[in-house]
């Protein structure tokens, strides 16, 4: 006699799709950049951490902004 029991349930394998995918994406401008003066075109080195536009020309005082 052999009991006929229940179908055992398929196996699922179970999908093992990380999505991993590390952006490589926001890079910061550099150091080493400098900022230029829109009005007499002066030109100073770029302090990291210290917007262009928040950088006064040293020869007219107008605001720089980014090369
Ligand atoms: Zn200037």
């Amino acid at each position: 006699m052999t009991p006929k029991g229940p179908g055992k349930g398929k196996g699922r394998g179970q999908e093992a799709s990380g999505g991993g995918g590390g952006m490589g994406g926001g890079r910061a401008l550099g150091p080493g950049g400098q900022c230029i003066c829109p009005q007499c075109g002066e030109k100073v080195t770029h302090e990291r951490g210290v917007p262009c536009f928040d950088v006064k020309c040293p020869k007219c005082g107008t605001y720089m902004t980014r090369e």
